[in-house]
């Protein structure tokens, strides 16, 4: 059952990702939610890169912050483009050693 606060396309991208997706019905569902380290998202991956949805995929799960291996993206990959699109998260942050606003 889908939580009450998702919009109606949200709910319809969700639809069409369950119904026409290249993981829908696939024999290892468990690749996409790996908690066996990183050999089956690689295999959830692969299975992604040949799914035309996989953009829609992608921008849903970074819209609603969801868990997993979406649209060929893990979490950590989403993380990284979340801290691109938006690089004021990066102003409070320096590397090891320099102070803040002081360049290498
Ligand atoms: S991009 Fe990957 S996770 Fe998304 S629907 Fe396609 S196969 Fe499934």
């Amino acid at each position: 059952m889908l939580p009450n606060d998702r919009s109606r396309a949200a709910t319809r991208t969700l639809a069409t990702l369950n119904s026409h997706g290249a993981c829908v019905r696939h024999p290892h569902p468990d690749w996409w939610f790996p908690e066996r380290g990183q050999d089956d998202a690689d295999k959830a991956l692969r299975v992604c890169a040949s799914c035309p949805l996989r953009f829609m995929c992608r921008e849903y799960a970074l819209t609603w912050h969801e868990e997993g291996v979406w649209g060929g993206t893990t979490d950590c990959d989403r993380e990284e483009l979340r801290l691109i699109a938006r690089p004021l998260d990066w102003a409070g942050m320096t590397l090891p050693g320099l102070e803040l606003g002081e360049t290498a």
